[in-house]
């Protein structure tokens, strides 16, 4: 049995009830606050996560989905060139040395009888009676293999073979036709039989290093920067789709994961990096959570500073850590070297009490930060945002600057926040665009719905049908009627079948778990009246046609 990949899973019925109405609250509330949707691939140049999420994270250094997406050989190009080269005039005139097309078709097919794959053949030939008699058959590869020499020669012995017969001759010779450039980098196959031709030129496109996405922030930047997105003032997007990063799966913690993300991007003059606009991206989570019914969570808050703050932070660190580090974890001591923030991250129990003597962000922070960073805090008291500040909090992606944070759940344990996020306000001009301050999160859905499942089943939030329509024999026809008028009704409808027996129609209306039956037999159509049954109830109660939308919509609002 194929199995669904480890780190990948189905997430089915009744469960997708679940995301779908996760999903229509946070468009609801994203609308709310003037976000609009925006879609970008699900895979990027990789390049685009080197420069964007950085070298040195975990993300882009040890969890990425990368391939390398093979040249590709545009063999139409070279054919359609070397028929130009080696062909002139009327293809029907057979000359010395010129392309003969006309039986091209016909060699093809006995080629694929033989289980041949050739792409294209065709013959050189001279006219009947010349001197010579030697017909030639030309191929097209992308490069020279052994392979391809071996399939080639028992080609030509086969057709050889039956040139004899058909044609009383069997003076053929093979050409093989590579791109010069390929055939300089071949091995060189040598062989009397087939003669190679390095045809000048470049028939290949480049290869290109690809990434499925690990997070949609670099995506959407790139995006920005070129579409121009500057140019319309201040950008509010958002993005619901899968993220990929190759980690150990355990719970709440998988390969491919949904984030629902969303961004507030622009040049400086849009507002873009006002702490207003922090602090409304964070009102917002707290709304969202709140929509949503998830109650205890916790919001945990720091300032990064900006570039050259954090750069000089980061030496601090390196400096700190150069008589620590042997103590630390073997992560650590790598990152203390290549990224001494990144120590402050370490879940390593025996490490804490050595990073709790580092030195703190916030001890670097100049007068703009520490204003950005109290304005921030002085909007959410305001609005009465509860939050704790996290002096460690730095967040897995090198981007963030100022502001950073993350929403955190208990039930989710060991892997225990549901969302994070913070300012980029480098981005941009990191991935060669415009000066484009921006703040954004990222919420893992996966979690998000664990949290909330265990308040709200799917079941709950699933729309079950209204009615299961039974036909009687021969009433199929007169079931879709009925089901199509009452569908227009906006009412969930299940059909059965003639072939049913009426038990047999019950039992499945029960397990789909329908409110009504409805039975369409002979006689009803003929009164176009229905015999309606609460299932639940057991109630039966007879209903002429032009009422039933009605009755059952009543049905649904009144449940019982
Ligand atoms: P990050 O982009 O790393 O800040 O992640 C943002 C959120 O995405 C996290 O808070 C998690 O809720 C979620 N997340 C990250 N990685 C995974 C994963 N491998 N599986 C499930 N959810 C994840």
């Amino acid at each position: 049995m194929i199995k669904a990949v480890r780190g990948t899973r189905d997430i089915l019925p009744p469960d997708t009830a679940l995301w779908n109405h996760v999903e229509t609250i946070v468009r609801d509330v994203f609308r709310t606050y003037n976000f609009q949707e925006i879609r970008t691939p699900i895979f990027e140049s990789t390049e685009l996560f080197a420069r964007g999420v950085g070298e040195e994270t975990d993300i882009v250094s040890k969890e990425m989905f990368t391939w390398e997406d093979g040249e590709r050989f545009n063999e139409k190009g070279m054919i359609d060139e070397w028929v130009k080269k080696n062909q002139s005039g009327d293809p029907a005139r057979v000359e010395p040395g010129r392309v003969n097309v006309y039986r091209t078709g016909a060699w093809l097919s006995e080629l694929n009888r033989l289980g041949i794959q050739l792409h294209v053949l065709r013959g050189i030939t001279v006219p009947p009676g010349s001197m010579s008699s030697n017909e030639e058959f030309v191929t097209f590869r992308p490069n020279v293999s052994a392979n391809a020499i071996e399939s080639l020669i028992r080609v030509r012995d086969e057709v050889r073979k039956k040139y004899a017969q058909d044609f009383g001759h069997s003076a053929i010779s093979l050409r093989l036709v590579v791109p010069a450039e390929a055939a300089k980098g071949s091995p060189w196959v040598s062989t009397d039989e087939v003669e190679v031709e390095a045809f000048p030129g470049n028939y290949f496109s480049s290869s290109q290093s690809l990434t499925l996405r690990p997070e949609a922030t670099a995506g959407i930047v790139r995006a920005y920067i070129e579409h121009k997105l500057g140019d319309r003032g201040l950008n509010k997007l958002f993005c619901i789709g899968p993220m990929f990063r190759r980690e150990r799966p355990q719970k709440g913690r998988y390969r491919q994961f949904y984030q629902i993300d969303a961004e507030v991007i622009g040049p400086a003059s849009s507002g873009s990096d006002s702490p207003a606009r922090d602090a409304e991206v964070l009102e917002m989570l707290a709304t969202l959570l709140d929509r949503l019914g998830i109650t205890g969570w916790t919001l945990e808050l720091n300032s990064v500073g900006n570039s050259a703050e954090r750069v000089k932070f980061n030496e601090a660190l390196r400096v700190a850590l150069e008589p620590l580090k042997d103590k630390l974890c073997g992560d650590c001591q790598r990152r203390a070297v290549t990224n001494p923030l990144r120590v402050l991250d370490c879940k390593v129990p025996e490490d804490q009490p050595i990073i709790d003597t580092l030195p703190r962000i916030s001890e670097f922070l100049e007068e703009d930060s520490k204003k950005h960073f109290a304005a921030v805090q002085e909007i959410l008291k305001s609005v009465g945002i509860e939050f704790t500040i996290n002096s460690r909090l730095v967040r897995g992606l090198d981007y963030y600057t100022r502001t950073a944070f993350e929403f955190t759940h208990g039930a989710l344990g060991a892997q225990n926040a549901i969302l994070g996020g913070g300012r980029y306000d480098g981005l941009s001009e990191a991935l060669g665009g415009p000066a484009a301050p921006g703040i954004g999160f990222a919420i893992g859905e996966d979690r998000l719905i664990m949290t909330l499942a265990e308040k709200t089943p799917a079941e709950s939030v699933l729309r079950k049908p209204d009615v299961y329509i039974a036909p009687m024999a021969a009433m199929n026809v007169a079931a879709a009627r009925l089901a199509r008028e009452l569908r227009r009704h906006d009412l969930v409808v299940e059909l059965g079948d003639e072939n049913f027996r009426l038990k047999k129609s019950f039992e499945a209306a029960t397990k789909a778990g329908a409110k009504y039956i409805l039975i369409v037999g002979e006689n009803e159509v003929k009164a176009d009246t229905f015999a309606l049954k609460n299932l639940a109830t057991g109630e039966q109660i007879q209903v002429p046609f032009s009422e039933l939308a009605a009755k059952i919509q009543q049905g649904r609002i009144q449940p019982g």
